[in-house]
């Protein structure tokens, strides 16, 4: 649809990706190739919502930008390519990309299958609007593919799984579950959410799924500033219904936020890869603390699924940890109060250290026994390991931690809009 993208010497303004790099690195640097345009050697930024016609329907691939956009057109390339995929089709934020996709699959009288450990804007999006819609959901631990089979009726039609959960990190073996669920109706679709590891950790495709759902928010722009989405599959039928549902519903992402996210890409395997390694240095720290009761990394030897982590991402695990700590909610509540270089925020992914308290923050819309079952206990944090000196996050994370040790001698003084209430220790933001 929006692929056609002639100039006025009828090349493209932004020549195809390659579909096949010699490595993701260089697909990352270096697709989309300089515009032939003007020679730009990054991607320009067309900041426009039309495009001028020179006579009835008689444009240059691009009509309004709710259905296409070059900047646009160039993300999606470059984000295909970096799956041996087609262009994706992006959007506003990852929930909007979920949203689209479930209405490009399902129907009222559907059902689909859910990790129970996606994120809670997933598990929301299910429980509290497709419900309404007559989309039933089933939840499940999706790491043993019997449970997601045994979920399975006649009325399923899509199979939604998060890899590593958010925020226990549970793996689910993508392969395992696609052979299992195909073996059952070849007809199911089989979406994985890769926010987590991006495809220079995990590449769901090559796996059996058929459809991979990112928030372009987290790790892939990487610097906390653009929100967006996408999906890529193989299926170029998908693709193209995907896109009539986009424009249908007007969920594009915007030209400038495609622009930031472009710059991002450019450096996502340096990052995933410098953010794991300094990921498995804290987590290790972490696990020596007397204060911490139990630490959750697919790269510690003592993860429960190690080999599992072994096997489908190698030696690197991406950028977050989940830690507990002993004392429960006061021990956790005096470490969030406490931090000063990790940011206390809800989001993950970027290039600061980060520290959300998911059961009042990201996952506050998910019922607590929900919760609880999904292994999302009250005092558990997650760390979304930024590009500091690792050392500089330890200092930071041990002196809060000393903090509780000193509040046991004589509580620090704290203001009322730090002092918990009842079951909600930490003033949940959104
Ligand atoms: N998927 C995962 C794993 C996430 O962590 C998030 C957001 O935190 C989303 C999807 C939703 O993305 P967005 O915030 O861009 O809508």
């Amino acid at each position: 649809m929006s692929s056609v993208n002639p100039s006025r010497s009828g090349t493209p303004v932004f020549p195809e990706v390659p579909a096949f790099f010699p490595s993701l690195d260089t697909a990352a640097v270096r697709g989309p190739e300089p515009d032939e345009w003007c020679s730009s050697l990054v991607t320009p930024l067309v900041q426009t919502t039309t495009y001028v016609q020179r006579g009835l329907g008689n444009h240059k691939g691009h009509a309004y930008s709710r259905v296409s956009n070059p900047t646009v057109d160039a993300l999606e390339r470059q984000l295909g390519a970096l799956e041996s995929a087609p262009p994706a089709v992006t959007f506003s934020s990852g929930l909007a990309a979920e949203t689209a996709l479930v209405l490009a699959l399902l129907k009222a009288g559907d059902h689909a299958v859910v990790g129970a450990g996606c994120y809670g804007g997933t598990v929301r999006l299910f429980r509290q609007i497709f419900a309404n819609l007559g989309i039933d959901a089933t939840f499940v631990e999706t790491a043993d593919a019997a449970n997601v089979t045994d979920a399975i009726t006649p009325r399923t039609r899509l199979v939604f799984v998060e890899t590593p959960s958010n925020p226990t990190l549970t793996l689910t073996d993508v392969q395992a579950v696609a052979r299992a669920v195909k073996a059952v109706r070849a007809d199911i679709t089989v979406v994985v959410d890769n926010t987590f590891l991006t495809p220079v950790l995990l590449r769901p495709l090559d796996l059996g799924a058929d459809v991979v759902v990112y928030s372009t928010t987290k790790h892939i722009e990487g610097h906390s500033a653009a929100l967006g989405g996408a999906v890529t599959s193989r299926d170029e039928r998908f693709l193209e219904r995907l896109r009539f549902i986009r424009k249908a519903t007007g969920g594009i992402q915007t030209p400038w936020h495609a622009w930031l996210t472009l710059r991002g890409i450019k450096t996502l395997p340096l990052r995933i890869r410098q953010q794991s390694r300094n990921a498995l240095r804290i987590a290790r720290w972490l696990q020596s603390r007397p204060e911490v009761a139990r630490v959750l990394y697919p790269g510690l030897d003592s993860f429960p699924q190690r080999d599992l982590a072994r096997r489908l991402h190698g030696e690197l695990h991406g950028g977050v940890v989940a830690f507990e700590l002993v004392g429960g909610v006061p021990a956790g509540e005096s470490l969030l109060n406490r931090v000063r270089l990790c940011a206390l925020v809800e989001h993950v992914g970027s290039v600061e250290t980060l520290l959300t308290h998911p059961a009042t923050m990201t996952h506050a819309d998910v019922p607590r026994e929900q919760r609880l079952a999904a292994g999302i206990t009250d005092g558990l944090v997650r760390l979304s390991v930024g590009l500091e000196d690792p050392g500089d996050v330890i200092d930071d994370l041990d002196q809060a931690l000393g903090a509780r040790d000193r509040d046991v001698l004589g509580p620090a003084v704290t203001t009322s809009a730090q002092r918990s209430t009842e079951g909600q220790p930490w003033v949940a933001t959104a």
